[in-house]
């Protein structure tokens, strides 16, 4: 569990952009966003995957996105979003700590799944944006 890329996210000790966080879950940014907003929910629990881990968790991770998405949506200009989540090796799971991709479209979005290089003060804006969303 002290290896888990995610767990020393939540923890602080690497650095995130961080849009929201609460009791049981953490929501940041994609580093490799496939849309502008492109955030990732996660349990704080540590669990490999969703069905590792606990209903509560997996709960939990629904939960929070029915709390922000809405909000997210309208801070961004965003007008729909895909969820994605990728279980096990074969599923193409690289970080395997529960996490939900949250992936807000746009009006005339190719919606294509290709991440894009995004500078970190982009990002650092783009989180800002969703942060504030999330106040109102
Ligand atoms: P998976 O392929 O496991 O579903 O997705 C893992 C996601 O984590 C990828 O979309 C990748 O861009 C993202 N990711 C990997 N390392 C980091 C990191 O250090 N910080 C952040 N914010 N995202 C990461
Ligand atoms: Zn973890």
């Amino acid at each position: 569990m002290n290896e888990c890329l995610f767990c020393k996210i939540i923890a602080g000790e690497i650095p995130s952009q961080k849009i929201y966080e609460d009791g049981d879950t953490f929501v940041f940014l994609d580093i490799g966003p496939v849309s502008r907003g492109h955030a990732l929910i996660i349990p704080k629990e540590h669990a490999s995957d969703l069905n590792s881990g606990t209903e509560e968790a997996a709960l939990a991770t629904m939960r929070t996105l029915h709390r922000i998405a809405s909000r997210l949506l309208k801070s961004l200009g965003a007008t729909g979003y895909n969820l994605g989540m990728n279980h096990g090796l074969d599923g193409g799971q690289d970080v395997f700590h529960t996490h939900l991709h949250f992936m807000p479209r746009y009006a005339g979005d190719d919606r294509k799944f290709i991440k894009n290089e995004v500078s970190p003060d982009e990002l650092s804006e783009t989180a800002r944006i969703m942060r504030e969303g999330l106040e109102s």
